[in-house]
């Protein structure tokens, strides 16, 4: 299995990492490029420092506990997710349906994509 963040898009809530049975996900800090454009996803969802502006607008107030576009994970929430171990993904689809920025994709053996969709 492949999984990757399209980066803009993430808001740093952690859900994906809190979900993961099997440790697929890492946050990591926003100004460390190059270890966050680590997990395969295609250059335009590569991590270039500036956040999606929709995704910025709908989160960046919301108050539920989650350090919403914080440069650094404080061990609850911040960074940006990195799937660094897409090969023990089970797809169980935990973290597809808890993604508040709908940026997880997960490629399969057979080329299949699944995609999250916050609900
Ligand atoms: S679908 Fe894969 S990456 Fe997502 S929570 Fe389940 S095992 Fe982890
Ligand atoms: S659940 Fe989605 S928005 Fe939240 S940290 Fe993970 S990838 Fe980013």
């Amino acid at each position: 299995m492949k999984v990757y963040i399209n980066k803009p898009l993430c808001t740093g809530c952690q859900h994906c990492k809190d979900v993961c049975p099997v440790a697929v996900f890492e946050l990591r800090d926003r100004g460390d490029v190059a270890n966050v454009n680590v997990d395969g996803a295609p250059a335009e969802m590569e991590w270039k420092q500036v956040v999606e502006k929709d995704v910025y607008s709908k989160w960046k107030d919301v108050q539920d506990g989650h350090n919403h576009f914080a440069e650094k994970n404080d061990g609850t929430s911040g960074g940006i997710s990195v799937g660094v171990n897409g090969e023990a993904c089970i797809l169980c689809q935990a973290c597809l349906i808890q993604c508040e920025g709908e940026c997880i994709h997960i490629i399969d053996d057979s080329g299949t994509e699944y995609k999250s969709i916050y609900s």
